[in-house]
């Protein structure tokens, strides 16, 4: 279903995204769609049932047929309950009956009921935010749990027979290399299987942004960000698990794949506040017919970006496809060709033959082997099996290999 063998036509898109956006509080790095919610606030229940509604409708439509991985995220989706959360899992798993379905948890709100209720509703996969195993980093991470609850909810979560990954955070404050290597080595502890690891982001509108809006901090300079994210690689390869991505690890056979669609072309649809979507052009068409505020496509388009302006409040209240209002971005084949070649330089096994070849026939002549040579010569790609991969390099310097990739898109100067 990747965009190497190019699943175009099919009716219906290869992954689906719900959006749960209540967290108990809000993180101090945290600039996600999400707010600090009461857990008995009413609005849990009605948005839960609202994109139940939605799921309904566009299952109606025939966009969920043939879908493979689906990924309620957030957020934090364990904060709906066992009973919500089940209800919303159940729906997905009927409705869209994906191999791959995946719950984004917290530790402090995963509970026995709530991982029972996901497994039964036919959850297969959890991926539980961790970000450390250090009580000092988590509180400055403004993380509501602490590493005793965080170890002791992920081996229940592992036990329950999920196949359960971590999220763990780099060059965060309070952090040195030993306390690194010391959470990295505990989460492996755990029995996990997929770990996903990331560089901490100092967002402007986040609480560390306030608190470092006029000094750039030497805990999250470029450098340790770099090191860390190396550090991390030679312990999680170390330890048998695989990089398939530039943050995710993984042992054999346990990658995530809702993850490795987002980075090679499938189209996913995303419901829910703040949620995004990437559809070829008949699924827009599909869509657009309940929707009739989403804009004709103009003539180039051959994909279409929309991301759900509608916020929960609104969702709430009226759950029809119809009251949404979305973002839309129209891409041509040439964009979406660049598009593609960007985001598989996410991936290790980059970019293939058959992308490289659709990649050939839209492109003009040229103009793809001057960018493909200049990541090579400047280190940041490199050419393994017939295929362009990225180089340890073009990892670190991700931005310049994917600007040289999206530059693709454009006219000649
Ligand atoms: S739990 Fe996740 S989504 Fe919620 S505030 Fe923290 S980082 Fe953001």
């Amino acid at each position: 279903m990747s965009a190497e063998g190019q699943r175009g036509a099919a009716p219906g898109v290869g992954a689906l995204y719900l959006h749960v956006p209540f967290c108990a509080r809000k993180c101090a790095y945290c600039d996600f769609a999400s707010w600090a919610t009461p857990t008995g606030d009413p609005l849990m229940g009605s948005y839960s049932r609202a994109l139940e509604a939605q799921l309904d409708e566009v299952a109606g439509m025939g966009l969920l047929e043939g879908c493979e991985t689906a990924y309620v995220g957030g957020g934090t989706p364990t904060l709906l309950g066992a009973d919500r959360l089940g209800s919303l899992v159940e729906r997905v798993a009927r409705l869209a009956a994906p191999s791959e379905l995946t719950c984004e948890a917290n530790p402090d709100s995963l509970t026995d009921d709530v991982l029972d209720a996901a497994r039964a509703a036919g959850a297969t996969r959890l991926s539980v935010g961790v970000q450390s195993l250090d009580d000092g980093e988590l509180a400055e991470l403004g993380r509501l749990h602490d590493a005793a609850c965080a170890r002791e909810r992920v081996r229940a979560a592992v036990a329950s027979g999920l196949d359960v990954s971590v999220d763990l955070m780099c060059a965060t404050p309070g952090q040195t290399d030993a306390s690194w290597a010391s959470t990295l080595a505990g989460a492996l502890s755990l029995g996990v299987g997929h770990v996903s690891v990331y560089p901490l982001q100092i967002e402007e509108g986040t609480a560390l942004g306030e608190l470092w809006r006029h000094e750039d901090p030497a805990w999250n300079d470029g450098d340790v960000q770099a090191s860390r994210m190396k550090q991390a690689q030679a312990v999680l390869e170390g330890s048998g698990l695989v990089r398939y991505e530039v943050a995710s690890y993984a042992a054999a056979g346990r990658q995530c794949r809702h993850n490795i669609a987002y980075w090679t072309g499938v189209t996913y649809l995303g419901l829910g506040t703040g949620a995004s979507s990437m559809l070829n052009l008949k699924q827009y068409l599909r869509l657009s017919q309940a929707c009739p505020s989403l804009p004709e496509p103009p003539s180039s388009a051959a994909r279409v970006r929309l991301t759900v302006e509608t916020t929960r409040a609104e969702v709430a209240a009226d759950p029809r496809i119809a009251a949404l209002s979305f973002s839309t971005e129209f891409l041509s084949h040439r964009e979406a060709v660049a598009e593609d070649l960007m985001l598989a330089m996410r991936m290790t096994s980059g970019v293939g033959p058959g992308l490289l070849a659709r990649a050939r026939e839209t492109v003009p002549a040229g103009r793809l082997e001057a960018a493909v040579g200049e990541a090579v010569a400047t280190g940041l790609a490199a050419w393994s099996g017939g295929r362009l991969v990225p180089t340890e390099c073009g990892w670190l310097l991700g931005n310049e290999l994917y600007g040289l990739m999206w530059d693709l898109a454009a006219d000649d100067a």
